[in-house]
């Protein structure tokens, strides 16, 4: 029999380690491949829990699993623990102050995410133990989301083989199931190999590799015209070859980040884009190599999952947040444009209230946000097992998405306890797919028929490894 009190009051008497867990990844910001003492933490918080875990998932350092129980359904609780660059904040400030010393900053709130999600697991490990029950649940600790997109090599790898389904969360604004939109993408870095030469004395010597990247970047804007109107290509100069102007530059690199709303859609632009990089390399007498870095696909819901997860949070209510809460978010709101506000009710498809700070609902099931979305490297795991997302409310409305307000606002007891109240969501989900063979069993036919329509094809090919020397700031 479920029992409701039982698995949120597990969550409930670890709030105070959690919430501390959190914070200690908060203030250690590590990027991309990076986050060894994150990954510490989380590994130490594992273990303290009794968990058997297992390091290097696919070979990556920072990736790391933690299983419990024995036989029955696997359930797996995905966390993320990576922070970006240049979004360092002071905790609880409400004007952009960077910590002393340090540049990059929790500015998606991965902090909470990691915390999370173990917490979740840590609460059905006991529940499971508790009533006796067969069944095993697993926290991934997954590294660089933002940037190396470590799942999609986690799942290539076979990390998901043996998974049921899968349960994960992002920090937002509101608090309700999240809708499965995401663009398929792909990182892939370019380098341009030219010859160098005086730029003045013997420039009909020199071969410009900055030529070919600016030629590539002339291609691409004039293919915009001609691709999907939802597809995004951007890029980003990573090595402009010096800072000399009289020096034909000899090497110089760009990254293009090219998305779309499927793998079939992307697939063809990436052929596209790697195209106009030859044509620009036989324009200038270059030659271009290519390094993928990352490549995800889109999201696919699950709707046996997703009413499980909602009628959870129906069952548990909004965040129960203070009046003090209301207040230090409001001072965050005002450092926000009213479109910024705009733009997050329109994201979840709810009518604009203005003057809330916090949000006290749960979005309807129902609910269709405007389509302006980003990727998530849980795409691929969704590809490979069911898998469902929560959105948990953990900062003020209107909060931009990789902002230092999102950096300076994860320490605050109002994101602790979003990180309780989503940790419920996610355990909740986990339990009642643990007691309750019949989800599991719809949510995996629906899965089938699914792939049935549209096989998953791993985006990234077999030689392809995760770019663990890679630095976002590079
Ligand atoms: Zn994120």
């Amino acid at each position: 029999m479920r029992n409701d009190e039982q698995i949120w009051r597990l969550v409930d008497d670890r709030r105070d380690t959690y919430a501390a867990l959190s914070d200690r990844v908060w203030g250690t910001p590590e990027l991309c491949y990076n986050e060894h003492r994150s990954a510490a933490e989380h590994k130490a918080m594992l273990e303290a829990e009794g968990f058997r875990v297992t390091t290097d998932i696919a070979g990556i350092p920072t990736a790391l699993m933690g299983e419990a129980g024995e036989g029955g359904p696997v359930i797996a609780i995905l966390g993320e623990y990576d922070a970006l660059p240049g979004l360092s904040q002071e905790a609880g400030v409400a004007e952009q102050r960077a910590v002393p010393g340090e540049t990059s900053g929790h500015g998606c709130g991965h902090n909470l995410l990691g915390s999370a999600s173990l917490l979740a697991a840590a609460a059905v490990k006991d529940y499971l133990r508790a009533n006796n029950l067969p069944g095993r649940v697993r926290y991934y600790g997954c590294p660089a989301e933002e940037g190396g997109a470590a799942k999609g090599f986690m799942v290539r790898d076979g990390a998901f083989d043996d998974v049921d389904i899968a349960i994960s969360w992002h920090p937002a604004a509101f608090s309700g199931v999240n809708e499965a939109q995401s663009l398929a993408n792909t990182r892939i870095d370019f380098t341009f190999h030219g010859r160098s030469a005086h730029a003045a004395s013997g420039p009909h010597l020199g071969r410009s590799a900055l030529d070919a990247v600016e030629l590539m970047s002339v291609g691409v804007n004039y293919m915009r015209e001609h691709m999907p109107s939802d597809a995004r290509v951007h890029y980003a100069y990573l090595d402009a070859g010096g800072i000399a102007p009289n020096v034909v530059q000899a090497r110089a690199k760009v990254r293009y980040l090219i998305r779309a709303r499927n793998l079939e859609e992307l697939t063809p632009l990436v052929t596209r884009v790697r195209k106009i990089a030859e044509g620009a390399a036989l324009m200038t007498e270059t030659t271009v190599g290519t390094q993928v870095i990352s490549a995800v696909s889109n999201l696919m819901g699950n709707s046996a999952l997703e009413q499980a997860m909602h009628e959870n949070f129906e069952r548990l209510g909004p965040p129960q947040f203070t009046a003090e809460d209301r207040d230090t978010a409001a001072k965050f709101q005002a450092t926000m444009r009213d479109e910024d506000i705009v733009a997050a009710y329109r994201r979840q498809g709810l009518p604009v209230e203005k003057g809330k700070p916090l949000c006290d609902l749960i979005v309807p099931l129902t609910a269709r946000g405007a389509g302006m979305v980003g990727s998530t490297d849980v795409g691929d795991v969704s590809w490979k097992v069911p898998t469902v997302q929560a959105r948990g409310a953990t900062y003020a409305i209107g909060t931009p998405g990789h902002s230092w307000q999102v950096t300076g606002q994860g320490k605050l007891p109002a994101a602790h306890t979003g990180l309780v109240h989503v940790a419920k969501v996610m355990a909740g989900t986990a339990v009642d797919a643990l007691c309750n063979p019949d989800i599991i069993a719809r949510a995996r036919a629906e899965h089938a028929a699914r792939m049935a329509v549209t096989p998953y094809v791993c985006p990234l090919s077999p030689n392809e490894k995760p770019a663990l020397g890679m630095s976002l700031a590079e």
